[in-house]
């Protein structure tokens, strides 16, 4: 017959991964010399069905333990009495983590008062019979269906049952109860801290107030701490990671009943992983894989100030994940001081500027109201030369910041309307500032709303039916990018994206145009640098420099159409920026800025799992991004592509992105580095899965 029930000092190989967590534990600690109160597993299959032979097994176990322990069961005047306990080692709402004091009978019950059971009424004095029912009892609290539903999420492991001598932190003086923890939860320093209660059960403890540390414990049980300080090396050195370890010191006697991986705040756990390294406990790449994403996000950040985990810890785990990512972290931005900070954090580039962004002071709004008010082709220039002139200067403290590095800058996304009041009362005013009749003023911005204007008059269309704007755009760029290489001698890095692109017809007309002022803009700059120093002779040298600024022009990949035609696109352009926040809203035909309350009820009922704009939809929406990659490599092997949705900061989306080689990942400033670790976690698990 299939042995079914094994002793912890039995355990082979073979059936380790049926014992639980809590089960494995045991058996591992009994092998490392740790003293462990004896006991035995029974398999999940045995504990859901007790036959004959099963029960049989038990008793044969039971009377190991009777051994061991000096003790008998059911007996009177000297009962051992055994835990039961589930092998997952976690609990739950819900389930039974484990049933104490199992063989206590009445008659016992009077005679060591302290003893609970909550078995003892029910069987008096027949050990076996509450033996068998405590087993029963816990193993089927963890197969009711809640429990096994949420237990499916925390893959807690098998249902193995595990019986064990019990032992007593409350038996006397000399007996106490302790967590003691391998170093410190709270700061991850390298010392034992500890909470332990004399004469006390983990009831107890966990319930008072006044337990004592690990300085008292060293006082009054020098000898017990000693070996504890021995117990926590073996442990640490063994797991390679923080333990918490539950141990009750019974009459002078010490046991240790589980150990588990400590719960430490970020900040600690960097700490402690950091120092592990330079301990030689453990490599760098276990240390970048310890922390979670999640846990390195930074919040609100103050100009300057930036809160969160930005610890000298969290760095050091941070430059070790740059050396094990592939992908590049870049960041998006919409000013000089958003890539500074990105920069500070590791940002490697400027993966998205989105120029409707750039209208930030009343000064900037009214210039772009007044283009689009202007009702002549002069008056329209002089507006269109003040926005260059605003655009010019702060796209070039953004390459002034960013020197060498890639700086990726959009063409204007946003329909018209976006740039003017809705409100009456503003209506009113800017009317008056414009010098346009009030009822007229209202006419034209009604004429520019859009039912949905997420779909609308943006991106390339917005591009086409007003070339100026892109026109000037590019001129901005160019002549920001101009000037920083000659008065900074720093080799920009620009490209200019041309957003919601659905047909290659549309991109290659914006790229003209884009391509047309850039040559025209750098062939003004040469021949002025030509005519320098003295404004005479013709320098060579100066206007090829001038002109010597490589410019990529490149195409979001955020309609659903341009992801299907990718190869057509790749013929002209030189990058591929997927924009996974419209690529989503499309495929969904969900829009992605007024739906929230339809988000929420999804996920209420189940029909999203997760939300799609936030984590990528692996099945409806990355198969498109995959062929649009694979189809633009075709065409043109080294074409630079990335990601600048919200998705590319989220660690599951990121795994994708990472399956796919793609170039680099554009998120906001403050998820740069949370990015980075998750870029560095998905590629080595990439590298350990082939
Ligand atoms: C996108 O669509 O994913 C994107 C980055 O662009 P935006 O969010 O500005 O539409
Ligand atoms: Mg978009």
């Amino acid at each position: 017959m299939e042995k079914l029930v094994y002793s912890f000092n039995e355990a082979t190989k073979e059936i380790l991964g049926e014992l639980g967590p809590r089960g494995r534990n045991l058996v591992k600690m009994l092998e490392l010399g740790i003293p462990v109160p004896f006991g035995f597993t029974i398999l999940p299959e045995a504990a859901e069905n007790i036959t004959d032979e099963v029960r049989e097994a038990i008793h044969n176990k039971i009377s190991e333990l009777e051994e061991v322990a000096g003790k008998g069961f059911g007996n009177e005047s000297s009962p051992l009495l055994v835990s039961v306990r589930s092998g997952k080692g976690i609990s739950m709402p819900g389930t039974l983590e484990g049933i104490l004091n199992v063989g206590l009978s009445d008659e016992e019950a009077k005679q060591f008062p302290k003893l609970k059971s909550v078995l003892a009424d029910e069987f008096s004095l027949e050990p076996y019979e509450q033996l068998e029912a405590a087993i029963k009892r816990v193993y089927s609290s963890w197969e009711k269906p809640e429990a096994f539903f949420r237990n499916m999420k925390t893959d807690a492991g098998d249902n193995s049952i595990i019986v064990q001598q019990m032992v007593y932190g409350d038996k006397d003086d000399n007996s106490f109860s302790a967590i003691v923890s391998t170093r410190n939860l709270e700061t991850g320093e390298n010392a034992i801290t500890c909470e332990y209660k004399v004469n006390a059960s983990f009831e107890d403890l966990l319930k008072s107030k006044e337990n004592l540390g690990f300085a008292d414990l060293e006082k009054q049980f020098p000898y017990e701490a000693a070996k504890i300080v021995k117990i926590c090396r073996i442990l640490e050195d063994s797991y390679k990671n923080v333990q918490t370890i539950f141990i009750v010191c019974e009459s002078g006697r010490l046991y240790v009943l589980k150990s588990d991986i400590a719960g430490m705040s970020p900040e600690a756990k960097a700490r402690a992983a950091r120092e592990m390294v330079s301990e030689g406990l453990i490599g760098k790449k276990d240390a970048v894989m310890r922390i979670e994403p999640g846990e390195i996000e930074l919040g609100e950040i103050e100009p300057g100030e930036i809160e969160g985990l930005t610890t000298e810890d969290a760095r050091a785990i941070l430059s070790w994940a740059d050396e094990f990512k592939s992908l590049k972290v870049r960041a998006n931005v919409d000013n000089a001081e958003d890539a500074e900070l990105a920069l500070t954090l590791g940002a490697q580039g400027i993966g998205l500027v989105r120029t409707e962004h750039m209208f930030d002071t009343e000064q900037k709004l009214t210039a772009i109201r007044k283009m689009i008010l202007s009702e002549t082709d002069e008056k329209r220039s002089e507006a269109l030369a003040e926005i260059l002139n605003f655009h010019k200067k702060d796209i070039k403290k953004i390459f002034e910041v960013m020197e060498d590095r890639p700086v990726t800058i959009r063409l204007l996304d946003m329909p018209f309307a976006y740039f003017f009041p809705t409100d009456d009362e503003e209506i009113k005013q800017l009317a008056a500032q414009v010098h346009i009749a009030y009822d007229k003023l209202g006419a034209i911005i009604d004429r520019l709303k859009e039912e949905n204007p997420m779909l609308g008059t943006r991106g390339a269309r917005l591009n086409i039916i007003y070339p100026e704007v892109a026109r000037m755009q590019a001129e901005a760029i160019a002549r920001a990018a101009i000037e920083v290489k000659k008065e900074k001698g720093v080799d920009v890095s620009p490209e200019i994206l041309v957003p919601m692109i659905a047909t290659e017809e549309e991109f290659f007309f914006v790229a003209d145009v884009v391509k047309q002022a850039l040559d025209e803009t750098l062939a003004a700059a040469a021949s002025e640098a030509a005519q320098q120093p003295f404004g005479k002779a013709f320098d060579t040298a100066a206007a090829a420099e001038a002109l010597d600024i490589k410019f990529l022009i490149g195409s979001m990949i955020e309609i659903p159409r341009a992801a299907i035609v990718a190869d057509k696109l790749a013929e002209r352009a030189m990058s591929f920026s997927i924009g996974t926040n419209d690529l989503t809203q499309m495929v969904y035909g969900i829009s992605r800025v007024d739906t929230d309350q339809i988000i929420k009820e999804y996920e209420k009922k189940g029909i999203f799992k997760e939300n799609p704009f936030k984590t990528l939809d692996l099945e409806g929406v990355a198969p498109l991004i995959e062929s649009a990659i694979k189809k633009g490599r075709k065409v043109k092997e080294n074409i630079r592509t990335g990601v600048c949705g919200e998705h590319a900061s989220d660690p599951k989306s990121i795994e994708f992105f990472q399956e796919i080689n793609l170039g680099y990942i554009s998120c906001s400033p403050k998820d740069v580095p949370k990015a980075r670790l998750a870029a560095a976690q998905a590629a080595i698990s990439q590298r350990e899965k082939q």
